[in-house]
């Protein structure tokens, strides 16, 4: 799961939201192509991005371990989170959609539509992988897909391939929302999207689980399905209509972007106070994490491309938090936000890895950031 079936359809739902001219091939065979790369490779071979000889098809785990589980201590200077290697999941995932973006966009600027839609097919191929069926435990914050068949002894991921597709998924319908105007911001918008619909059907596969294991679940499979298809498609969708709408020159209206629409690729995790053995938490533009020993929040933004990010930074029951603020890879500058102050803080041209670094000068508590807004 999801089969040629379900890929077809999810396909054919993202050209017809898309209005894709001429792309029926796209839905009827392109959308396989990661399927049937090993088969028909001199055909595929052109279209199929490989990374660092991995052909991209399924994304590999953020090392979410990293972010909580490997300490180093100092002398003198205190506990640092060690970063044991990098992030392949972010690496991997922003140089194969960058890969397609271009050469797709490429191609339909020349007028070669029907070689965009190769190239398009592989790449929705892998957005409706990663986020309709058993690959979704993969990728961002996921696992491998047999994770619980080990904890039950039971074939749980040969149970989540089996489902067949609904017939009422055939009728949807999804109006795309056009996310980006060029490739540079394209790319890690789509990388935020792709591990937001994964989470969301991820949540939706482990309740088919549930299913399967205790007869108990929180909602039926045909709803479980519905919301897999719909994340999957929806981003299929929108995913082909920015990249057409792109090519054509059309540019969005919008020049701010919230912190919110990019995704993390080092986060706080198992922090201290409420946040023990928790995640950070996203509520609309605001993020709030427990201040730890040190904890992370860095994202990978488009360089030379926004003037100016202006956040909101206090704290709930802290004494005193260290932050450094991370731009271009390197610390630009490190103030401390204490008791219950609210710091604005302006940062100008930020780009590239970007994000905050925080320590306790001593105690615990929890950190907030409202309303992190990037400007063109
Ligand atoms: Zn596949």
């Amino acid at each position: 799961m999801p089969s040629s079936i379900h890929h077809r359809a999810m396909t054919r739902a993202a050209v017809a939201g898309a209005n894709a001219a001429n792309a029926q091939m796209l839905a009827e065979d392109y959308c396989l192509y990661p399927d049937n790369f090993h088969r028909n490779y001199d055909e595929i071979s052109p279209y199929m991005y490989l990374h660092n000889k991995v052909e991209f098809h399924y994304l590999p785990h953020t090392p979410v371990d990293e972010f909580y589980r490997y300490w180093d201590h100092i002398p003198g200077e205190g506990t640092r989170l060690l970063q044991v290697g990098d992030n392949k999941n972010l690496e991997y995932t922003e140089s194969g959609f960058r890969f397609y973006l271009e050469n797709s966009i490429a191609c339909l600027k020349k007028g070669k539509d029907d070689e965009a839609w190769k190239f398009m097919g592989c790449l929705l191929h892998f957005l409706e992988d990663s986020a309709f069926g058993v690959h979704a435990m993969e990728g961002v914050d996921g696992t491998d897909i047999y994770v619980l068949d080990r904890m039950s002894g039971k074939d749980v991921a040969k149970y989540l391939c089996s489902i067949p597709l609904s017939e009422a998924l055939n009728e949807e319908q999804f109006i795309p929302e056009i996310f980006a105007g060029t490739i540079e911001e394209a790319v890690p918008l789509l990388y935020c999207r792709c591990a937001r619909a994964a989470a969301s059907s991820r949540k939706a596969l482990f309740d088919m689980a549930l299913e399967f294991l205790t007869g108990k679940s929180a909602r039926s499979t045909a709803e479980n399905e519905k919301i897999m298809f719909r994340n999957a498609a929806q981003l299929a969708c929108d995913t082909l209509a920015t990249v057409i709408a792109i090519a054509k020159g059309e540019t969005l209206a919008q020049k701010e972007r919230q912190l919110a629409d990019f995704e993390p690729f080092f986060y706080p995790i198992g922090g201290g106070g409420s946040f023990q053995l928790r995640k950070y938490a996203l509520s609309g533009n605001t993020i709030t994490f427990g201040v730890n020993l040190e904890a992370k929040l860095l994202y990978h933004l488009p360089e030379k491309f926004y003037s100016k990010f202006t956040v909101k930074v206090s704290g709930n029951e802290i004494s005193g938090v260290i932050i450094e603020v991370v731009n271009h890879g390197e610390i630009e500058r490190t103030i401390t936000v204490r008791d219950d102050e609210e710091i604005t803080l302006e940062i100008p041209f930020p780009g590239g890895v970007f994000g905050f670094v925080t320590r306790p000068e001593s105690g615990r508590g929890e950190l907030i950031l409202s309303g992190g807004t990037f400007t063109s």
